[in-house]
């Protein structure tokens, strides 16, 4: 087994990020296995190096432990150009030009009870899906979807959590994804990828058996499922945790300073309890 933790630095980790963390590092000793720490730092414009830092001293602070040297997703842009090139071989990618605006004006007008954006954001219309634009540096790559599930010759994606609470087997229609998720981007503008293309080529090459992370990655699942097949990649079993929230129910975010670890322990507080603020008792 091989679980990870992998937070981009673009702010002070929270009592999110530490459940996270325990429940990976807890899994992976409790079966023997190993826990890996992995920075995703792809967006160079909101990472900062002093954020990096300061995760290293928090996780080490709650008494986590990882093999170095650690993997970064800036060093790994060649990876991912190959996993894109690779994709383009299958004929199911295209470069899009639309703006958040752009996209916004060419969808249908809101219908009741049917949303309009789903995990990769905005569900795209397909504007730029039959056009042939000249291969641009700074245009965005999109998936068509439709074609990918043509060429694996599948209509449903499937995979199998052991998180307790969502224990069982997932399953997404490809007429599903198409209406839920739709045709998402693989490479940013301007970025040459994107989180989905980067944590499915990374979970790969570092063999992860098991992915610990917050649920609010749950519906994204899919999107990486598709990829792990397209690729020829083994698919891990998930396990997405509760979101730990603020006392008005609100999920924490990196702009949460109250609850960042930092300040608690500058507060004097102990890592036992921080665990017992996040419900973790025997460990
Ligand atoms: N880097 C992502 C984050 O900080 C986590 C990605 C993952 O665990 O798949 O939210």
């Amino acid at each position: 087994m091989r679980t990870r933790f992998a937070p981009s630095p673009t702010g002070p980790l929270h009592l999110g990020h530490a459940y996270s963390a325990i429940l990976a590092d807890d899994m992976a000793r409790k079966n023997g296995g190993e826990f890996l720490l992995r920075i995703e730092d792809i967006d160079q414009s909101r990472c900062r190096q002093h954020w990096e830092k300061q995760l290293y001293d928090d996780l080490k602070w709650l008494g986590l432990h990882w093999p170095n040297p650690v993997m970064r997703q800036s060093s790994r842009l060649p990876a991912y150009a190959t996993a894109i090139e690779q994709l383009n071989e299958l004929g199911i990618l295209y470069t899009c030009t639309c703006h958040r605006r752009d996209i916004k004006n060419a969808m249908s007008a809101p219908q009741e009870g049917v949303s309009q954006t789903g995990p990769d954001g905005l569900i795209y219309p397909g504007t730029c899906r039959h056009s042939k634009h000249p291969q641009k540096n700074n245009a965005a790559i999109r998936l068509d979807v439709t074609k990918a599930f043509d060429h694996l010759k599948i209509n449903v994606l499937d995979f199998t959590e052991t998180g307790p609470d969502h224990m069982g087997t997932h399953h997404m229609s490809a007429i599903e994804f198409a209406t839920t998720i739709g045709d998402f981007i693989l490479a940013r503008r301007d970025m040459g990828t994107s989180y989905h293309l980067s944590v499915v080529v990374d979970d790969a090459d570092q063999e992860i058996s098991d992915v610990i992370r917050g649920e609010d990655l749950f519906e994204a699942t899919f999107i990486h499922v598709l990829l792990q097949k397209l690729l020829n990649l083994p698919t891990p079993r998930y396990h997405h945790h509760r979101l730990i929230r603020d006392d008005s129910g609100k999920r924490l975010a990196k702009r949460d300073d109250a609850r960042a670890i930092s300040k608690y322990r500058a507060d004097g507080k102990t890592p036992d309890d921080i665990k017992a603020m996040i419900g973790i008792t025997a460990l």
